[in-house]
């Protein structure tokens, strides 16, 4: 008889995250094993996602999460004791209707992701599989590197806010060689052009110069793919929601009509081998996005801000042919189950799925065996630095050892 595994116990602990901020790492126990999980955080949210529960007041600066954490002993323990860690969804299940709000307000989706993470490895180490084997696939994604930083993970006045290689190559292993290959011949151009300081990293470890048009660092990333021998093409996250006001998009200091922004990305996509363009317009832009996926064929319009991990607004960009990929971000959706399922609806759906890592993380590399586990074939988790990073790249090539010994 199979012997079922039972959560026994759920402790939580306010840390920080790679921003400095205060965030919930969960430890689920069953008897004497446990396993944790932490959430991570963004800062250009949608604001269709799950909502993180902060403390508000003067303690860290109103970011303190000790009510997520009380909720996670006074209120999901006392819930999900003794269910079968075997039964993920009918865990979430609970912590969905125990939340009873639509965007997991009142228990806090940084608290309701931590634990349904944590349970879900829990599950996994007791019997003796690695997380991603028990989501059912064993495929190493193609990685995004984010080598330049804008938006609101930068102190510069880029507007976009990620500017991505995606090197190709025959192995994870090899792709991550070539990323941290173009990135080091990128430090050296700045060092050599800019100076010093221009090698300062942003949030997700990509160079942050003081560059203040768009077309800076794209031609800089062309030198430097040529300079490291390597090939690879720029993927563009612009999360245009975060520049955008009274119907304007403001870009390289000027205040660009929607069809105007429109006209820039097509100028972009020929002049530089751009394959995806993520968040192009702002998140309530469905027409827009709608446009430019059917002007840009050869590219992805890729959603992010647009749909938020989330099942409704994903049904709705397939149904209006918004965007040819999704962003599955966990903690958007707040729970392991609806983040599974709204990446396998994307992929029926024909519309490619990038996990991804959020701007403040912790070094908790679950997003790693998402990636693998789901055979998504894509992941975005910054550049190749920073430890919060390369926690994820580090586990990938992991994998790849257990997968290809
Ligand atoms: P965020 O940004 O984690 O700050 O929201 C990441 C992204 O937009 O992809
Ligand atoms: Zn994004």
């Amino acid at each position: 008889m199979v012997k079922l595994i039972k959560l026994t116990n759920l402790k939580a602990l306010e840390i920080i995250d790679s921003r400095g901020n205060p965030t919930i790492e969960v430890t689920a126990y069953s008897g004497k094993h446990f396993a944790k999980a932490s959430a991570p955080s963004g800062a250009s949210k949608s604001s269709h996602e799950a909502v993180e529960l902060r403390d508000g007041g003067k303690r860290y600066g109103g970011l303190g999460v000790l009510k997520a954490v009380r909720n996670v002993k006074e209120l999901m323990l006392p819930e999900i004791k003794g269910m079968n860690l075997g039964k993920q969804e009918l865990i979430d299940k609970a912590l969905i209707k125990l939340d009873g709000t639509n965007d997991k307000s009142r228990l806090g989706a940084n608290a309701v992701i931590a634990v349904s993470i944590a349970c879900f490895k829990l599950n996994a180490k007791i019997k003796g599989k690695e997380p991603y084997e028990l989501l059912g696939r064993e495929k190493l994604p193609i990685p995004y590197f984010n080598i330049i930083n804008g938006g609101m993970h930068a102190g510069n006045e880029l507007a976009f806010q990620e500017f991505m290689i995606v090197p190709k190559a025959k192995s994870f292993a090899e792709c991550l060689r070539s990323g941290v290959g173009i990135y080091n011949s990128l430090k050296s151009m700045f060092l050599t052009n800019y100076g010093k300081a221009s090698i300062n990293v942003g949030d997700e470890g990509g160079f942050a110069p003081p560059f203040k048009k768009v077309t800076e660092p794209l031609d800089l990333i062309m030198k430097a793919v040529y300079g490291s021998g390597s090939n690879a093409s720029i993927a563009l996250d612009v999360a245009a929601s975060s520049f955008y006001s009274k119907d304007k998009y403001l870009v390289n200091g000027k205040k660009l009509s929607t069809g105007k922004l429109m006209d820039y990305y097509e100028k972009l996509v020929n002049d530089y081998p751009i394959i995806s363009i993520e968040d192009p317009f702002q998140e309530d832009d469905w027409g827009a996005f709608t446009d430019l996926k059917r002007r840009l064929k050869n590219i992805d319009v890729v959603g992010d801000d647009l749909i938020a991990t989330n099942q409704e607004r994903l049904k709705q960009a397939v149904n209006n042919e918004s965007c040819s990929a999704i962003i599955l971000k966990p903690n958007q959706a707040g729970t392991l189950t609806e983040t599974l399922s709204v990446a396998r609806t994307a992929m029926r759906s024909k519309l490619k799925v990038i996990v991804s890592h959020r701007s403040g993380e912790t070094c908790d590399d679950f997003i790693a065996d998402l990636a693998v586990g789901l055979g998504c074939g894509f992941i975005k988790s910054g550049a190749p630095c920073r430890g919060e990073r390369t926690s994820k790249y580090n586990r990938l090539l992991r994998i790849e050892q257990m997968i290809n010994p």
